[in-house]
């Protein structure tokens, strides 16, 4: 509307209608992203792409247990059997993993667990450094939405990650650490305890430790 003539209008006492133009809400500066939850974070991992491993995987291995527990168990990269079942530790260091924990006193509902890397590297080769990479979002998140009270680390790589250290697992072991102030104990992997049941009774003394 021309500004004089509304004036002009005014002045003659003749009373104008005026389209109401709608207001457009003012843009938050920040708005945060909305959190995804498990669930939604579960469904973009399966249909994630982003690293080689996508095309030799039979399913994505997101996680097991229970998403409000204390304790989130971190492991590795899926086997063979969590390809299959698409689920961590199933096989058999999951297996082990179960009857260590049920030794401590843990029951599958105390427990939250996952692994680094979740699709299958071929012939359960370690995962390469670029693979952690793509797929650590996840378990970031994981850890995020989870909000464990303590993490248990199974073996170098998760053990690494969490650091942000490339120490050997003995170093890790030998003391506390933590990850965004999560308390984090790392001990042996499970598989690797199957070829070394020599190592066992250090393993259960680091699960009675986490039950402290
Ligand atoms: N080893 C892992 O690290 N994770 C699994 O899920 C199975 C074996």
């Amino acid at each position: 509307m021309n500004h004089s003539r509304t004036r002009y209008l005014q002045e003659m006492g003749i009373e104008q209608w005026v389209l109401r133009v709608p207001v457009a809400p003012k843009a938050e500066a920040h708005t945060p992203a909305a959190k995804l939850t498990l669930e939604q974070l579960q469904a973009k991992a399966a249909d994630c792409s982003a690293c080689p491993l996508h095309s030799t995987r039979t399913q994505v291995a997101f996680a097991r247990g229970n998403p409000k527990a204390d304790i989130m168990v971190i492991g590795e990269a899926p086997g063979f059997y969590e390809d299959k079942q698409g689920a961590p530790f199933v096989g058999k260091a999951g297996k082990l993993l179960d009857k260590m924990l049920h030794a401590v006193g843990f029951t599958q509902d105390d427990v939250y667990i996952a692994n680094i890397i979740k699709c299958r590297p071929p012939d359960n080769r370690d995962p390469k450094a670029d693979e952690i990479k793509q797929c650590s979002d996840f378990i970031a998140k994981q850890i995020e939405l989870v909000q464990p009270k303590l993490i248990l680390a199974l073996g170098r790589f998760a053990g690494q990650y969490l650091i942000e250290q490339p120490l050997t697992l003995a170093k890790m072991r030998q003391s506390k650490h933590e990850y965004q102030s999560i308390p984090v104990l790392v001990s042996y992997h499970p598989a690797y305890l199957l070829r070394n049941p020599i190592d066992k009774k250090k393993a259960y003394q680091d699960l009675l430790n986490l039950r402290r």
